[in-house]
């Protein structure tokens, strides 16, 4: 026997049956975000190292932990993309897009890599649906994205979804609310896990994504960010709220809401799934105003949001399809030529049909489109072949009849 080869941890196949809430769960989403004016932006899989050491922060567990990281041929260092906000960044950069009427509003579904311990729900590679606006500095925006969120949620029929928000503060006025939050870690520092008592150094913020239990609940009395906002971050978390008001969209204050990431600022919000866990957000997003900055570009602020895609579709109800499905039961090679005829006219008129070449009685064919779940069988044997007359039978009535082409066409036309 020989050695099968199997797919490399942390990665999985989405076989045909899931495939189809995937196709469908992806399509309505790009239609939400072309309805909000987003289109679509494409850039590679892979990028160069530092471009993500650079956006996503040297201190980003992310950076840290998770990435990707490969040489290729060349000797160059390249890691598949963990994340998508830095190659939008590059992209705008390098095409200056900025400098085009568009409006820069962009999104974005395929997948992202990130060398995490493959555990349950987790995988190397996964799905991301993703969003950003750049240049648009009203809080309006952070609202109509987060109404934008909600919408695409209830076009999938998603219920139990709560919306947490926060602001991170900015340059001017986080570095206090930090060295308060140091001093506050500090205290509790022995009875934190060995990884957060490294971020109490290099970056506090990030004891608030410990999965650990017991840190989650010391961290629950650390200073809150909310009270050390500069001006100017208070007004605008102020009327970002205002305006999810004004949208009639529930949400709840969390002050220890940071994401993963490092380059947020201002604005942050996540859609947890109560199906899901505390720890599970569907989806999270903020505000970057700094990056495009950093990164050599203008200085233009941005924001948007990542879903996982992934769990996303584990909480959006399944769907039974509603277009027809024609099975094709046909015996001997005259009926099967007819039925190859009969399929091809069917499907030029949008009509999803299988006939398959395998030698099978028509009882077992019969049984085959009943397991397929087929809407209609058309059964073609030697005798309607002579006559022109085809058997069509209802699958749902389980109704027979005998049908001409025409009254075929006709009878599917009305649906089942
Ligand atoms: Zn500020
Ligand atoms: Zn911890």
């Amino acid at each position: 026997m020989k050695e099968k080869i199997s797919a490399i941890k942390g990665t999985k196949d989405i076989l045909p049956k899931e495939a189809r809430k995937w196709q469908r769960v992806e399509a309505i989403a790009r239609r939400v975000f072309e309805l909000y004016g987003y289109r679509e932006i494409r850039t590679p899989i892979f990028e160069a190292t530092e471009l993500f050491e650079k956006g996503t922060g040297q201190t980003s567990d992310i950076v840290i932990k998770e990435m990707y990281t490969f040489h290729d041929k060349a000797g160059r260092s390249l890691t598949l993309r963990p994340e998508y906000t830095p190659s939008v960044v590059r992209s705008i950069i390098e095409h200056r897009l900025y400098l085009m009427p568009e409006p820069l509003r962009f999104y974005y579904v395929g997948p992202m890599f990130r060398y995490d311990k493959p555990q349950k729900g987790r995988y190397r590679q996964f799905d991301q649906g993703d969003i950003e606006v750049f240049g648009e500095m009203d809080p309006a925006v952070d609202a109509e994205i987060v109404e934008m969120a909600n919408f695409l949620l209830k076009k999938l029929s998603v219920t139990g979804v709560e919306i947490l928000v926060n602001s991170v503060g900015c340059s001017a006025c986080r570095p206090t609310y930090l060295k308060e939050l140091r001093v506050g870690a500090e205290k509790a520092r022995d009875s934190l896990c060995p990884d957060c008592q490294r971020k109490i150094k290099t970056n506090p913020l990030r004891i608030f994504d410990c999965k650990v239990e017991s840190c989650r609940e010391i961290a629950k009395g650390f200073p809150k960010i909310t009270k050390y906002l500069c001006t100017e971050c208070e007004e605008h978390f102020h009327k970002f709220c205002t305006y999810l008001e004004f949208y009639k969209l529930p949400f709840k204050l969390e002050p220890h809401l940071v994401r993963g990431i490092d380059y947020y600022t201002k604005t942050t919000f996540e859609f947890v799934s109560k199906k899901l866990g505390a720890q599970d957000a569907i989806l999270g997003g903020g505000r970057y105003d700094d990056m495009m900055k950093e990164f050599g570009g203008p200085d233009i602020c941005g924001i948007g949001f990542a879903i996982g895609m992934g769990r996303l579709i584990s909480v959006v109800p399944s769907k039974k399809r509603k277009e027809g499905f024609l099975y094709l039961a046909y015996l001997g090679e005259e009926a099967k030529k007819t039925g190859m005829e009969l399929v091809q006219l069917l499907r030029s008129k949008g009509l999803e049909c299988l006939i398959e070449f395998k030698e099978r009685s028509l009882k077992n064919q019969m049984s085959r489109a009943n397991k397929l779940g087929a809407t209609w069988v058309l059964i073609v044997g030697e005798d309607e072949v002579r006559e022109g007359k085809y058997q069509l039978k209802n699958m749902a009535t389980g109704v027979q009849k005998e049908a001409t082409r025409e009254e075929i066409l006709e009878m599917i036309q009305e649906g089942p």
